[in-house]
């Protein structure tokens, strides 16, 4: 429970709604996981998109590079092809002398530095002239055709047109292609020119250094192997590649370009990564939420678990519970405080003092023991407080106050428990009263016993009082008397007639008195009285009295009447005790003397002393061995001495017997 609850909780019926919350939905946390699943889900697929977007691009790119590229190559061979069929022409013309011939050669040459060599051969097939010389001897590697190559001098001079050969293997790991362009006159060949091409120098003078940037452009043949390249580095393996027939040159050759991987992969794989992070990072979050609300709802069931337990806990007890503020204004009652003072939780939370059930007549009182609370003052075994019912009925209630601490440990208030003691305090009153009434019927049983002494001891004031009586009829019938005579006789009768109105009266006061009523009294003058009224039993008995009491008046604050019973009480027992055994050893002795702070009783027997069994039970009520016994006297005698702060106990007569002895204070307050 909450230090100071709040007013609607304070001992409102069984809260089954709230204490009941419905427990998680099922789909409660499976809402968000699957929603980012689904947004993961959808931004891989956006990525995946672009990535497919990216690569049709480059891919078109690629391929409008690629035709570019061929067309650009084209262009040249076939500029190259224009060349050579103006110069076949001329040298069929016989314009071409050989130092025009190399000059002309040189010239195309320098243009197109590709153009490895160029060669005029006549109808026949025979060279007639080449630039620079030396043809298919020096440039020609040893796996080559012969050059030129027979079989395109064949097709070319068949075709009527210019026809390019295979490619063929030169020296420097690269491949060279002939263009053979006849010439005709009246439909008869009249020459062969023929122009080499370095493949690798066709690519690397014709194609832009920015191309080869972007992609490694290859030349190869039917078989896939590279007969020419450029590049800028090797190309690992690309997803993009893209080949179109190079024809010419021709026939089964391809061009093919690789593009390289680019930087896009990079950034794109980096916002992947991030978003995947990012992603990472909420479900981790997410994840962490999760457990928070999941331990907070632990807490939460488990408050509310421990709040209907101590709200049934709070609506079980029968003490009752009220908590207040610093103010003392109420802030909380439980169902039993409502029910032992009759006022409802309502009427009384947010009351302050003076409170409903405090008793008018007691108001000063309770006022003060509630300042005394508040200024942190609670008594801690409780206060007793006289209150009241709505009814009007009083009864009495015992208080015990502890202060409210909140959870950042501030005192906010105090919580007070009250018990109502009215059945306890009246059970106490009903013992006391039984206990008086036991006692006053043990004074009654002892006055029994001592009924016959009793009555010998007022025979003999009520004896002397008859004989003083009759010795003054006497005289007075005589006549020979005088005044003081008759009056000195009567005096003695008064005297008789005060003694034994002093034993009734001391026998009126032994039966009556109930509440003991402390003041200094002599102890010796007790124990006088006491053996005044066991001394007829005594001598009856034959026992022999001895006294041993302190010199002088031995003050004690005690209630005489009461500590006389206990002494008569003693004696009694005494003397029973030695019915036994024989006469000449009957002694009693009764001393007193000062102990310290105290005075100390001592009546010793010589009778049948105490066995272990009975020594146990000596004081418990109604334990006794007597055949007329009522078991109730030396009970009644430690009620006595405990009264008075006292204590009784025995212990063996040295020379047989038992010896009982009680200490009493001798001050008001001992
Ligand atoms: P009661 O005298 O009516 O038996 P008591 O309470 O005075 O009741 O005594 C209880 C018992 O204690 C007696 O019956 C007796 O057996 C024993 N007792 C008391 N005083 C003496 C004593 N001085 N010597 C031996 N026994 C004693």
């Amino acid at each position: 429970m909450s230090p100071s609850p709040p007013k609607s909780d304070a001992g409102a019926p069984p809260r089954t709604e709230r204490e009941t919350l419905p427990l998680t939905p099922w789909w409660y946390w499976a809402v968000p996981r699957v929603a980012l699943v689904a947004a993961m889900a959808a931004v891989g697929a956006l990525l995946w998109l672009l990535h497919r977007a990216d690569l049709e691009e480059q891919r078109a790119t690629l391929i409008s590079d690629v035709l570019w590229v061929e067309q650009n190559l084209r262009f040249h061979l076939g500029k190259v092809q224009g060349l050579l069929e103006e110069a076949a022409r001329d040298a069929a013309d016989g314009r071409l002398a050989p130092g025009t011939f190399a000059a002309r050669v040189e010239l195309l040459r320098g243009n197109n530095p590709w153009l490895v060599q160029l060669a005029w051969f006549g109808a026949d097939g025979s060279l007639v002239a080449a630039v620079p010389p030396g043809l298919g001897r020096d440039s020609v590697g040893e796996a080559a055709e012969t050059v030129p190559s027979p079989e395109t001098f064949g097709f070319a001079r068949s075709l009527g047109k210019a026809v390019f050969s295979q490619p063929y293997p030169a020296l420097g790991q690269d491949y060279h292609v002939e263009i053979h362009v006849p010439h005709f006159r009246d439909r008869s060949l009249t020459g062969m020119m023929v122009g080499i091409v370095s493949l690798n120098a066709l690519l690397a003078d014709a194609v832009p250094w920015w191309y080869a940037q972007k992609y490694a452009l290859h030349v190869v043949d039917d078989s896939g192997n590279v007969l020419a390249k450029k590049s800028r580095v090797e190309a690992a393996a690309s997803p993009l590649a893209y080949a179109v027939a190079f024809d010419p040159p021709g026939r089964g050759l391809l061009l093919q370009a690789l593009a390289y991987r680019t930087g896009t992969n990079l950034t794109r794989n980096l916002l992947a990564a991030s978003i995947a992070l990012l992603a990472l990072g909420v479900f981790a979050s997410l994840w962490a939420l999760r457990r928070h609300v999941q331990r907070r709802y632990a807490a939460e069931t488990a408050l509310r678990a421990e709040h209907a337990f101590r709200k049934a806990m709070e609506d079980s007890v029968r003490t009752g519970l009220r908590a207040r503020d610093l103010d003392g204004r109420i802030t909380y009652v439980n169902p039993a405080f409502c029910r032992m003072m009759g006022w409802t939780e309502s009427e009384l939370v947010d009351h302050g003092p003076p409170m409903p059930y405090w008793v008018p007549e007691d108001m000063e009182r309770t006022l003060a023991v509630h300042r005394r609370i508040l200024a942190g003052d609670a008594p801690t075994e409780g206060v007793e407080l006289k209150l009241q019912r709505r009814s009007g009925e009083r009864f009495d209630a015992l208080v015990y106050e502890a202060p409210l601490i909140d959870a950042q440990g501030r005192q906010t208030g105090w919580m007070g428990s009250v018990v109502d003691i009215s059945e306890r305090k009246q059970a106490e009153q009903l013992a006391r009263s039984q206990n008086e009434r036991l006692q006053f019927t043990s004074r009654l049983v002892t006055m029994g016993e001592m009924a016959s002494s009793l009555a010998h001891e007022i025979n003999q004031p009520l004896a002397a009082i008859a004989s003083y009586n009759t010795g003054c009829l006497n005289k007075l019938e005589s006549g020979r008397y005088t005044t003081e005579e008759i009056a000195g006789t009567l005096a003695k009768l008064g005297a008789q007639a005060q003694r034994a109105g002093r034993i009734v009266r001391r026998i009126y006061d032994f039966v009556r008195r109930s509440e003991p009523r402390r003041a200094p009294c002599d102890l010796n003058a007790i124990i006088g009285d006491a053996l005044g009224l066991v001394e007829a039993d005594a001598r009856a008995r034959a026992v022999r009295i001895v006294r041993s009491l302190a010199a002088g008046p031995l003050e004690v604050w005690v209630d005489g009447v009461m500590i006389e019973q206990v002494v008569v009480n003693l004696l009694r027992n005494g003397i029973e005790a030695m019915n036994d055994v024989p006469a000449a050893s009957r002694e009693l002795v009764v001393k007193s003397d000062a102990v310290a702070a105290a005075a100390r009783i001592e009546i010793a027997d010589r009778g049948c002393g105490i066995d272990d069994e009975a020594a146990g039970r000596l004081f418990v009520p109604f334990f006794t061995t007597k055949a007329e016994g009522m078991g109730m006297g030396l009970n009644i005698c430690r009620s006595i001495v405990e009264a008075h702060h006292g204590r009784i106990w025995f212990e063996p007569n040295p020379g047989g017997g038992s010896v009982f002895r009680v200490l009493l204070p001798r001050t008001e307050n001992p």
